[in-house]
Parts: structure tokens; sequence; C-alpha cells
């Protein structure tokens, strides 16, 4: 790949991250405490195959659940522990 190709992949990355970043529903430490929280919990209690830790911690914070939830399902967290394996994981790639 030659320097123009190279810089435009660049280019293209970077804004796909941006593009990735503004999608994101609330603030970036919050889906980080978000995401440390539901580690805690699935460590302890493992996942039921629901989103109940997730949904308890956004009514607990005061967050839009319809927005958080569907960015999840959007980037594959249907439960728990898929939040903490996918979402998590999209997050931290774009952050
Ligand atoms: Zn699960």
């Amino acid at each position: 790949m030659d320097t123009a190709n190279r810089d435009r992949k660049k280019a293209w990355e970077q804004q796909q991250r941006k593009l990735s970043q503004d999608a994101f529903p609330i603030a970036d430490s919050l889906l980080e405490s978000m995401f440390e929280a539901m580690d805690e919990k699935v460590e302890a209690a493992g996942c039921d195959h629901t989103l109940r830790f997730t949904k308890s911690w956004i009514a607990e914070k005061d967050q839009s659940a319809a927005e958080v939830l569907a960015w999840l399902r959007e980037h594959g967290g249907f439960c728990d522990c898929e939040v903490l394996a996918n979402a998590a994981d999209h997050w931290e790639q774009n952050r």
C-alpha cells in the first residue's frame, strides 16, 4: 500500500471512530462505570440471559433506557454478559 492509500485508510478509520463515538448514547465516563459495574455483577451473580443488571444500572443513574439499550443491542449486547463481551468491546475500540 502506498503512502497516499495509507493516509486515506487512516483518515477513514478516524472518521469511523468519530462516528462511533458520536453514536455513544451516554458520556464516555458513564459507559466506563456501566461496564465496570456489569463486570462486577456478572462476575458475582452470573448472567441470566436478560439485561437485568444493565437495566437496573440505567434506572439507578437516571439515563435513557431506550437509547442505551438500543445502542447496546446494535453492538450485540442482548444480555448482561453480551454487553460485556460485545458492546464493551466496541466501546473499548472506539472511545
Ligand atoms: Zn448472557
